[in-house]
């Protein structure tokens, strides 16, 4: 058990209305913030923990498809909205952010993130 004081430290980024909405039980409302926690810092600072930004974003995604499972939606890539978060990502975002659900990713061409996503294509 945690105490009411870590609860709500542990929780307080965690969206409230649709944890109400979903009903979801405590066990995986402290997940899911303890994930978003782990996904802040490592979007914030991604060649500190990672060697490369291809590993850092190998993480993010699993995190991404995780946190998808607790809040008992399907586990589908198309809805990932923390890949272009990344500190140093020069993809669109506006564009990115409308295209979810579509399964469409827009990338700018030197973005030193994602670079190496574009080179595998070719
Ligand atoms: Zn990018």
């Amino acid at each position: 058990m945690i105490s009411e004081q870590e609860y709500n430290e542990v929780t307080a980024s965690v969206n409230k209305e649709l944890v109400a909405q979903k009903d979801l039980p405590e066990a995986s409302i402290i997940a899911i913030g303890v994930l978003h926690k782990a996904l802040d810092r490592i979007l914030a600072r991604p060649l500190f923990y990672y060697d490369s930004y291809e590993l850092a974003l190998e993480e993010v995604e699993r995190l991404e498809y995780t946190l998808q499972g607790l809040w008992g939606f399907p586990q589908d890539k198309a809805y990932h909205r923390y890949w272009w978060q990344m500190k140093g990502c020069e993809c669109p975002k506006m564009d990115n952010y409308d295209a979810l659900g579509s399964g469409k990713r827009y990338y700018n061409a030197d973005c030193p993130v994602h670079k190496h996503l574009m080179e595998e294509q070719q």
